[in-house]
């Protein structure tokens, strides 16, 4: 055999293991920018016929427009660095859909270190991104889920927490002034007694809805604080506006009659105390004093008859 044959048979063993593999091979000439060469196996994956990827721009044209700029700026300027590179994007399908892939570039360089061609592989890496955006969504809806009170649906203590820190910093830096309503339900330990735990649920519920409608902030975060407490935070809203929230508050609670509450030494229906307090945030104004104060304010309001509003600073 003459080694002249044994090149032929070599490159068509190369030529057959580039041809089964699942990634698909290319080649580009750097200096016209013309595809030398592009596996077969780019057919079935996304419908467009191996003849078809005639330039660079044929490549280009067939990536998701939202992809496209990025990828195709990203690529020219590494290859023109003579860096090796990869690239994750959506490429177009014949039939109008697309698919995930993920093309890895090594540049060729001549004896004398220029670039002469690009070769590389494409990997269909839809599975993959199919695995991540449904890990992404889990951990959006997980993250969702850990902000929210289990029982009534609306934000739970967590978000609470994260929420007044935040605003806090906000009145900090704007110099407006930061309201916050702390609500305890009268009595509600005979309403249970009375009525059992699982209508104590439903009337919990049925407050914390109440309570989201007495807000109009864009801002503002109705919170279940724990047990029969909730918390309004009020951004940007002053003495004056937090105590209209807080009527608000007691006037929706007797909507349509109310929840009826037979038990209730001080009338038939179920009321609420409220502790108001509002502050521009100085240095070294600490927010666990102003919460105390709210809460000194709602214990107020109970020992002063309940179903009453308390917002002495
Ligand atoms: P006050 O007017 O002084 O606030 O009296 P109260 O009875 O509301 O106060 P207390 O703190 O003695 O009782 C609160 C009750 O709230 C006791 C507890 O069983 C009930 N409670 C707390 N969380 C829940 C809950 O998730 N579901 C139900 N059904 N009851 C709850
Ligand atoms: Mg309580
Ligand atoms: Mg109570």
């Amino acid at each position: 055999m003459s080694d002249d044959h044994d090149l032929r048979s070599d490159s068509a063993v190369y030529k057959t293991l580039l041809e089964s593999t699942k990634a698909i091979p290319w080649k580009i000439d750097w200096s016209t920018m013309t595809f030398a060469y592009i596996g077969p196996q780019i057919e079935p994956l996304l419908g467009w016929s191996q003849d078809s990827w005639v330039s660079a721009d044929d490549w280009a044209s067939r990536i998701h427009p939202e992809d496209r700029d990025y990828v195709v700026n990203f690529c020219i300027s590494q290859s023109q660095a003579g860096v090796d590179h990869e690239a994750d994007y959506r490429a177009l399908t014949k039939d109008n859909g697309y698919v995930w892939i993920r093309d890895v570039v090594h540049v060729v360089r001549n004896s004398k270190g220029e670039a002469e061609a690009l070769i590389g592989f494409m990997f269909d890496i839809s599975e993959r991104k199919k695995t991540e955006e449904k890990l992404l969504a889990l951990q959006k809806e997980l993250e969702a889920l850990s902000f929210k009170d289990g029982l009534t649906g609306i934000a739970n203590r967590r978000l609470f927490d994260t929420t007044l820190e935040r605003e806090w910093g906000n009145a900090q830096k704007t110099g407006l002034p930061l309201s916050v309503a702390l609500i305890d339900v009268d009595f509600f330990k005979q309403y249970n007694d009375l009525y059992g735990h699982l209508q104590g649920d439903q009337c919990l519920t049925d407050i914390a809805q109440a309570l989201k409608l007495a807000v109009v902030g864009p801002r503002d975060l109705v919170a279940r604080y724990g047990g029969e407490e909730f918390v309004l935070v009020l951004p940007e809203t002053d003495a004056a506006g937090a105590l209209k929230v807080a009527e608000r508050c007691q006037r929706l609670m007797e909507l349509k009659g109310g929840i009826a509450h037979e038990q209730s030494p001080i009338g038939p229906r179920v009321t609420l105390s409220i502790g108001v307090g509002t502050i521009i945030p100085k240095a070294g104004d600490r927010m666990a004093d102003f919460v105390h104060a709210v809460d000194e304010n709602l214990y107020a309001a109970k020992r002063n008859g309940r179903n009453r509003i308390e917002a002495q600073s």
